[in-house]
Order: C-alpha cells, then sequence, then structure tokens
C-alpha cells in the first residue's frame, strides 16, 4: 500500500516534470494538491509523511471524520467541494486555509459574516464552470468578473485566483478550451485592477488531464485518482448533488 501510493507520486511528479517542460515552464510554479476524497486518513498520512503537503476534501462530513488522525502530521487543507450555507460554520472548524470552490455571492456574504464573527480571514477560489455542464458547480464564465468584483469587496476573504473543473473527454482540444477560457478570464481580471485581490493562482488539472492544464497555465493542479487509486463512488455523488 505504501510503495504503491509512493511509486503513484513519483509517477505524477515526473508527469509534471514532463508537462513543464513541454511548456517551458518551472516545476516549482505548479503545487500538487491531493484530493482525498474516500481515501482513508491512514493512506492520506502516508503522502503526507513523503512530503506531498497539500490536500483537498469535497465534504465537511470526510474533513471531520479524518481532522483527528491526521492532526499531528503537518499538512494544509483546501476544500474544493460544493458548500453549503449552512456548513460555513462547521467548515471553519478544520484549519482550512482556502477554499476553492465559493461560487456564488449568498455564500461569501455568509462567509464573511461568520468570519468576522470568529475574527478571522480565508483564502478563497472563485470557481468558474467553464465546461458548460449542467450538473458542475462554479459561477458562469459571462458572470465570473462581476462576482470578483462584488467578492473583492469582503474584507475577510482574501481572493487569491480561479478554479475550475475541466470538461471530462477525451478529446484533448475540447478539455483545453476550459482551461484556456479559465486564463482569459483571470487575465481579464488582472487587467482591471481590483483592489485587494491577487490572481496569481489557477487551479485546474487532474488526474486525466493535468498535462493540459500545466500547458495553459495551472498552478494547482487537483489529483486524486492517480495517487490513491480508483474510488468507489462515482464523481458524480459529490458533483451532482442537489444545489444548495
Ligand atoms: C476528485 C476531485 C479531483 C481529483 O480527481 P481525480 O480525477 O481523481 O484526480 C479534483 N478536483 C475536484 C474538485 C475533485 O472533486
Amino acid at each position: 500500500m505504501k510503495e504503491e501510493i509512493l511509486r503513484n507520486m513519483a509517477v505524477i511528479q515526473e508527469r509534471i516534470n514532463n508537462a513543464c517542460k513541454e511548456s517551458n515552464r518551472n516545476p516549482d510554479e505548479v503545487k500538487l494538491l491531493l484530493a482525498t476524497k474516500t481515501v482513508p486518513a491512514e493512506r492520506i498520512k502516508i503522502a503526507l509523511q513523503a512530503g506531498h503537503t497539500l490536500i483537498a476534501e469535497n465534504k465537511v462530513q470526510e474533513l471531520k471524520e479524518k481532522y483527528e488522525a491526521l492532526k499531528g502530521v503537518s499538512h494544509t487543507n483546501h476544500f474544493i467541494g460544493h458548500l453549503q450555507t449552512n456548513k460555513i460554520k462547521e467548515v471553519l472548524k478544520y484549519d482550512v486555509s482556502c477554499i476553492q470552490s465559493l461560487d456564488r455571492i449568498d455564500l461569501a456574504e455568509k462567509l464573511q459574516q461568520r468570519l468576522e464573527y470568529e475574527d478571522k480571514t480565508i483564502d478563497v477560489l472563485v470557481q468558474v464552470n467553464t465546461s458548460n455542464e449542467e450538473s458542475k458547480f462554479g459561477v458562469h464564465p459571462d458572470n465570473a468578473i462581476a462576482l470578483v468584483q462584488q467578492i473583492a469587496r469582503l474584507d475577510r476573504l482574501k481572493i487569491k485566483g480561479l478554479m475550475t473543473i475541466g470538461l471530462f473527454s477525451a478529446e484533448t482540444e475540447k478539455v483545453r478550451q476550459c482551461f484556456k477560457l479559465l486564463k482569459n478570464i483571470q487575465q481579464e481580471i488582472i487587467a482591471l485592477n481590483i483592489p485587494d485581490i491577487q490572481m496569481k493562482e489557477l487551479s485546474m488539472g487532474m488526474s486525466g488531464d493535468l498535462e493540459t492544464a500545466i500547458e495553459e497555465g495551472a498552478t494547482i493542479i487537483r489529483v486524486g485518482t492517480a495517487i490513491f487509486g480508483q474510488r468507489i463512488y462515482p464523481d458524480s455523488y459529490y458533483w451532482n448533488e442537489q444545489k444548495a
């Protein structure tokens, strides 16, 4: 089990290095985030102890279940799943440093309120639905800039960039269009010089499409299956829930 995870991580690092070489990028610019949904804490620990310390969950419930077991091992937690407003208080209990899936103003405003109350701040990425699939969360690309402008006024939310889930398709060029779109939105936002935000991070690319994402400028890739193996639940379990 340990050898398998370590071997998989070495393969991913090699894929990152090769993709960076192809696109003349420095591998240091690309952070590997481990998507740990359904993965037991024991397996996550193996990756953390090997030095890959950026991890993320999709559900507050799983964050909670694994919290105690992972507490003693140094790591950074992001949140990448659909967040319901009634889970805000809960998610803030578990040392999440960045919510990558912020996709609507009501969620942002309620987060702001709670953070004011707790006298905290949090990093956020704005999730954009670049694949036009009904089933995926994220703000519509046409509304992304307006949403960033609105969130920028909320002083407890520190915008660091954008996140997307690319189209699930074997057609690389179609997937690439999703990543290009996110990059274009990023560039438009940078040109607006919105005060008090950063737009450096582009979180895009997963096990199947990380090379394409890196070629298009990803700074964070989110990898699950290629490191921890196939999940028993289909991803629709995480992505197609009832919208809050
Ligand atoms: C599960 C998940 C990933 C990782 O997907 P894999 O195909 O297993 O690498 C990345 N991002 C999000 C938002 C996810 O839910």
